[in-house]
């Protein structure tokens, strides 16, 4: 099959939710490597937004799905599983959280953790505490209820009358927060660095102020790491920069490194807010994405991955400032870890994204911001070709 073939057999079957795409399709990953049926090699500097972080087919993690896969794809309900159980712990002994539920993807984490803020409320007897604060700008979903969470209209306004109960203020203002804050907060649902509005991360006092907040007024404070977690940001999770333990955080794209997967992680005083037959999932937590998942952090561990994002990112940002101050058009040089945003004068970002795509990197794009997420593997190496090809187009 061509790619044109492909394009036209997408056309005619495929409900366009996406737009135009770029015409190419990729039959092989290798690494922080594309290759195109056509056997062009692209570099991925993108990784599946945020999900390849242990790079496109580590050797040790396919062989941790083959074997999975061998031995039992999916079984529900029943106690012992083992993989399920392992990865719970993993998580727990790496996080602040003292329980886990899996679920399916980013979007069903965060209905999850909805879910668990508002029935803690509930069984406390007060199920008039049931608003949730969350950020303009921010990305939480594209679920009914995510949606609504989302402070984007661009994302919600077909879907009207929305899952009421929402309230969303501008990020790093204080007194906003302050003035959206009434007895009916239930929790706040944060980004530590907004990610689909183009590397946006939030204020170190603007993040301790309102979990202090939280915290007297028994509002639950959530994370939402589904993009920021597992070593993007150059520690395991972004909430580690800001000195605080969410009671509530969830997980997705990374965890599973590309197998479907997402988790609500949670303190034991909210976690037990849960009963049997208050929430579930067929899916969630099956062997095989809680093996993939538990292969992920084996390779985190072994390859000091949340280390080389720390550094590597530092390096990537350094070169990117350094360059910033001769290209006018640059605005911003924004992240951390390997979370990069290089936001623009003028909104040139999606033209960005095509030029670099024709020296074969890929990458995203907002208006004005280019967003960089390359797999966590990346070098300094790999960053000074990167930096050698930007300039150029540049
Ligand atoms: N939260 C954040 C912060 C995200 O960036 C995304 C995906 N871009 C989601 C939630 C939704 O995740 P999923 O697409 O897996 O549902």
């Amino acid at each position: 099959m061509t790619t044109s073939d492909i394009a036209n057999l997408d056309k005619q079957n495929y409900m366009n939710t996406f737009g135009e795409r770029i015409p190419v399709s990729f039959s092989k990953g290798e690494g922080i490597h594309l290759y195109s049926d056509s056997g062009e090699v692209y570099t991925d500097f993108l990784a599946g937004i945020a999900v390849n972080a242990v790079g496109h087919s580590h050797p040790a993690f396919v062989k941790a799905i083959c074997e999975q896969a061998q031995n039992l794809l999916h079984v529900s309900n029943y106690y012992y599983m083992k993989q399920q159980a392992l990865l719970a712990e993993k998580i727990v002994s790496l996080s602040a959280a003292d329980k886990v539920f899996f679920a399916n993807s980013g979007a069903e984490a965060n209905e999850g953790a909805i879910k668990l803020a508002k029935i803690y409320h509930y069984k406390k007897g007060n199920s008039q505490k049931y608003e949730i604060i969350t950020l303009k700008n921010s990305f939480h979903g594209r679920t009914l209820a995510t949606v609504a969470a989302t402070g984007q209209e661009k994302f919600s306004a077909p879907y009207h009358p929305l899952t009421p109960g929402f309230l969303y203020v501008p990020a790093n203002d204080l007194t906003a927060f302050e003035a959206a804050v009434s007895d009916k907060t239930c929790a706040v649902m944060l980004e530590m660095i907004q990610g689909e509005s183009g590397v946006h991360p939030l204020d170190l006092d603007y993040v301790k102020s309102v979990y202090e907040i939280c915290k007297e007024k028994d509002i639950l404070f959530i994370c939402d790491e589904v993009q920021t977690g597992m070593g993007r940001t150059g520690k395991l999770f972004a909430y580690e920069h800001y000195g605080i333990e969410p009671d509530i955080f969830t997980l997705a794209k990374a965890l599973g490194g590309g197998v479907p997967i997402g988790a609500v992680c949670a303190k034991d005083f909210a976690a037990s807010a849960f009963a049997p037959g208050d929430h579930g999932s067929t899916f969630g937590g099956n062997p095989l994405a809680c093996a993939a998942a538990l292969s992920v952090f084996d390779i985190f561990e072994k390859e000091n991955l949340v280390e080389n994002s720390r550094i590597v990112g530092e390096y990537f940002v350094e070169q990117l400032k350094a360059l910033a101050e001769n290209v006018p058009c640059i605005k911003e040089i924004r992240g951390k870890g390997l979370m990069i945003g290089i936001e623009f004068t003028e909104p040139i970002a999606g033209d960005m994204k095509h030029r670099l795509f024709e020296r074969h990197y890929l990458t995203g794009a907002t208006a004005t911001t280019l967003r960089i997420l390359p797999p966590l593997i990346v070098t300094k190496n790999d960053v000074d070709q990167f930096m050698k090809i930007l300039k150029e187009i540049l």
